[in-house]
This record gives structure tokens, sequence and C-alpha cells, in this order.
């Protein structure tokens, strides 16, 4: 392949692992790609800033996914259906749009056979990717969020949806933290009255962020139960961004091992 030049674009960005896990796969695989970070303030600038910077391939995050949504002139089915994109490639001058979240969660949680009934809390940008594509995949997907306003795309698109006030207990195979509650503090994504109630009926907890022990996964541990946090999502949503930048001449399993490295770094 030729030296292409990949980024991410967010803000903030400083944290992210991307750079490091594309570039330990570029340089596993024996391809001349490299990988950097750049701090979008201006979502509407995205476009601009892409061809400015002389870039072949991004990946987005946090807050700019709706922007990259709207930036694209091509756009893969599933990332038109959820309007939001994390990954766009630039083919013969226009930019291609997709999101791996939502495949890269939905194989992340596929080790969880058997698992049907699933409880997300929280019903931000995270929860809608993939709320459609576990319930294209099989799933039964209900919504418990804190505020009603977020909740009416859901019910638009015909999910189960609570708040905290009007939640009916019942018995879920796994429930899902899709907020940032306990990323940056020490809150539970829900009331604990609600949580003791889910969790111990559950078959496993699971939580999208990473690189730290939630609250949520805390309480679930005490409950006895086995959880899983964000990083095999981060990982997977990753591996397949790869396979788009690369036009799908590794395989998953090939790229796997260069960049799960970088989760260990
Ligand atoms: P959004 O800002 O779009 O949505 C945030 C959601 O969290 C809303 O439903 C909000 O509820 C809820 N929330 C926030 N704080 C609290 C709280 N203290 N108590 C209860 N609910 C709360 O966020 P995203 O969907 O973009 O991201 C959600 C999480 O997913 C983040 O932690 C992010 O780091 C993680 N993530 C992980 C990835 C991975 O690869 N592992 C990839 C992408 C995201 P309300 O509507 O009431 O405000």
């Amino acid at each position: 392949m030729h030296k292409h030049l990949f980024a991410i674009f967010g803000n903030p960005v400083s944290h992210s692992k991307s750079p490091l896990m594309h570039n330990l796969a570029f340089k596993g695989l024996g391809i001349g790609g490299c990988y950097t970070r750049y701090l979008l303030e201006d979502g509407g600038k995205l476009k601009e800033k892409f061809f400015a910077l002389g870039l072949k391939g991004i990946n987005i995050t946090v807050p700019h996914k709706e922007h990259a949504y709207r930036a694209c002139d091509v756009l893969d089915p599933f990332a038109q259906k959820v309007g939001a994109v994390n990954t766009i490639v630039e083919k013969s001058g226009k930019l291609y749009g997709y999101n791996t979240d939502a495949p890269g969660f939905l194989k992340a949680i596929s080790e969880f056979r058997g698992a049907k009934k699933v409880l997300f809390l929280g019903a931000g940008g995270t929860a809608q990717s993939t709320s459609m594509i576990l319930r294209e995949a099989g799933y039964e997907v209900s919504i418990l969020n804190r505020s009603e306003g977020r909740l009416v795309r859901f019910i638009e698109e015909g999910f189960e949806c609570y708040t905290f006030e009007n939640f009916q207990p019942q018995k879920f195979d796994l429930v899902i933290n899709m907020t940032s509650a306990g990323l940056k503090d020490d809150a539970l994504p829900c009331p604990g009255e609600i949580l003791d109630v889910v969790i111990p009926s559950a078959k496993a907890c699971i939580d999208v962020i990473y690189g730290k022990e939630t609250p949520f996964l805390k309480l679930a541990k005490a409950h006895g139960k086995p959880t899983k946090d964000g990083a095999d999502m981060l990982l997977y949503q990753g591996i397949i961004a790869f396979e788009y930048f690369t036009d799908h001449a590794y395989r998953f399993d090939e790229i796997l091992p260069h960049m799960q490295k970088a989760l260990l770094l």
C-alpha cells in the first residue's frame, strides 16, 4: 500500500488509543501507513481539514460523529440508518462513511451466547447505533434513560423505553451501561434500587467504558455476575475500521494480534 496518512478527529482527542492501535497494525502487517490525532474544534470544518491534511482515512470520536455523517458523499446503508459515522475513507476524491462502533459492540457481546433480552442504561449516540444492530441481530432491546428527551427517537423506532420514574422491573439477560456515568466520576448509570432488581436476574453485566472498573461493574461483581468492559468494543471497532482503511486486504483475525498489543501498552 502507498504510504497513506490517517487520523482520529475528536475533541478531546489526546487520550485516544486509536493512533497506537492502527500504527501497531500497520507495522505488524508491514504496511506503509501512518496514523495520527487531530484536535478538531469545529465539527463543521471536518471535510475541509480532512483534505487540507492530505488524509486517506479518519476515525471520528466525540462530539463529531454526526458532523462526520453530514460530511460524507457516500454512506454505508447502516451508517445512513443510524445517522452517525465514526470511520471515513477517501476514494477518488469522495468521502465514504461507515459506522464501526455498532458492529464492534455486537461482536464484543457475542461471547454471551443465548442472551436475548437486553437492557440498555442510557440513550445517547452509542446506544442509538448499537441498539439498531442488536435488534437486527435478533436481540430484544429495552432502553432506560435518566431524561425523557433522548428517548423520543427510540420510541419512534419502536423500542421499549423507560425513564427512572416509570421503569417496569423484569428479567433481562444482559444489563449494559451505555452512559458516561462512571467515566470521570463515581456515579451509577441509574438509581441503585433499580440496579438491585435487574442485576440479580441478569446473566452478565457489560459497560462500554474501558480503562477503569466503573461503579456499575463493581456493583455487578458484588452481585457475583460475570462482567465485561468496553475494551473489546474499542478494539473491534478499530479492527473493522482498519479493514475499511485497507480495502479489506486483511482479515479480522490477521489484524487482531497486532492491534490488541495497544491495549496492553
Ligand atoms: P452521549 O453523550 O451521546 O450520551 C450520554 C448518555 O449518558 C445519555 O443517555 C445520558 O443521559 C447518560 N448519562 C450521562 N451521565 C449520566 C449520569 N450521571 N447518570 C445517568 N445517565 C447519565 O454519549 P455517548 O453515547 O457518545 O457515549 C456513552 C459512553 O460510551 C461514554 O462513556 C463513551 O466513553 C462510551 N463509548 C465507548 C466506546 C468503546 O469503544 N468502548 C465507543 C464509543 C463510546 P441523559 O439523556 O439523561 O443526559
